[in-house]
């Protein structure tokens, strides 16, 4: 499973890899050189709208993929096609969404007090984020997660 260094611009991107499980960093206030060193040391693949950048990591030997559109389909269609993506709904393992940190599943008795009353009452299954504790659920959103995803078939 590959990890990435999603460059500032593909900050929806990352949500969504991260949602299908993969570990990634997104550069909000780091430098390029920063992102591009860090991917070299930690073995990323670093995912620019930038050729430049693209350019600048191939010359560095880092594996670097040039997103070419806005589109988040269209970004995810690409990336399952150059690097194999597994796109799976439900993900067989997410990370968080904001913090890139691991998920581990939770009984709904032991963070009743931390999620809303109508969602206790409607979903069985909840995760939270080992990192910063924020609680997931497959809730109605996921429905669309899916439909986006059978749209880069
Ligand atoms: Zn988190």
């Amino acid at each position: 499973m590959p990890d990435f260094y999603a460059d500032s611009m593909l900050g929806k991107l990352s949500r969504f890899l991260r949602f299908f499980g993969y570990d990634t960093l997104y550069r909000s206030k780091e430098s390029i050189e920063d992102m591009i060193k860090s991917s070299s040391e930690n073995n990323r693949i670093v995912l620019s709208r930038s050729e430049e950048i693209v350019d600048k990591c191939t010359k560095l030997n880092v594996v670097a993929v040039f997103i070419l559109t806005n589109d988040i389909v269209q970004q995810l269609k690409y990336l399952r096609e150059q690097l194999d993506l597994d796109l799976s709904v439900p993900p067989h393992s997410a990370r968080c969404s904001i913090c890139n940190g691991r998920l581990h599943e939770k009984k709904k008795h032991d963070i009743l007090d931390l999620i809303p009353t109508g969602t206790a009452q409607h979903y069985d299954k909840f995760w939270s984020c080992t990192e910063c504790g924020k609680i997931y659920w497959v809730g109605s959103h996921w429905k669309d997660i899916e439909r986006l995803v059978e749209n880069t078939r």
